[in-house]
C-alpha cells in the first residue's frame, strides 16, 4: 500500500481491527518516511453477467428487468414496491451465488416463481411471453396448471 505521504510502496501493519459490516481497517506505518495512516478494505458483491439466449452476455440491468415485470403488472393491483422487491430479491440471490456468468433463464424463472406469488394474471402474461407460449393450447395449459396448483 503506497504511502500518501512520500509515494513510498512499502508499509508496516501496526494494527488490524474488523467492522460489524465485514470491513477491515489497518492501521500503517510508511518505511521510508515513518508516518503513519490507515487502509480500509472491504468486499464488494458482484452481479454476474447474464448469458442471453443467442449466448452474448450483458450486465444485469435492474430498470430493464422493472420495466418487464412492470408491463406484466400493468393494470393489476401490484404495488411498484412490490416490484421493486422482487426485483431487488433476484439480484441479491444472483451476487449470494458468486458466480462469474448465470443464464438469463435462471433470472427468469425467479421472475417467474415470484410473479406466480404476487398477481397470477400478471404471472401468466409474463410466462406467455417468456415461456413464449404461443398458442392457444400452451397457455391453457399453464393456466390449469395454476389451478390445479
Ligand atoms: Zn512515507
Amino acid at each position: 500500500m503506497r504511502c500518501p505521504y512520500c509515494r513510498h510502496d512499502e508499509s508496516r501493519v501496526i494494527d488490524t481491527s474488523h467492522d460489524t459490516r465485514g470491513g477491515v481497517r489497518r492501521r500503517r506505518e510508511c518505511e521510508n518516511c515513518g508516518q503513519r495512516f490507515s487502509t480500509y478494505e472491504r468486499s464488494i458483491l458482484a452481479t454476474p453477467l447474464i448469458i442471453k439466449q443467442d449466448g452474448t452476455r450483458e450486465e444485469f440491468d435492474h430498470e430493464k428487468l422493472s420495466r418487464g415485470i412492470r408491463i406484466a403488472c400493468a393494470k393489476r393491483p401490484v404495488p411498484a414496491a412490490d416490484v421493486d422487491r422482487l426485483v431487488g430479491e433476484i439480484e441479491a440471490t444472483l451476487q449470494a451465488m458468486g458466480r462469474a456468468e448465470v443464464s438469463s433463464r435462471v433470472v427468469g424463472d425467479m421472475v417467474i416463481a415470484g410473479l406466480k406469488e404476487m398477481d397470477q394474471i400478471a404471472y401468466i402474461r409474463y410466462a406467455i411471453v417468456y415461456l413464449g407460449l404461443d398458442d392457444l393450447r400452451s397457455i391453457r395449459k399453464e393456466i390449469d396448471r395454476l389451478l390445479e396448483g
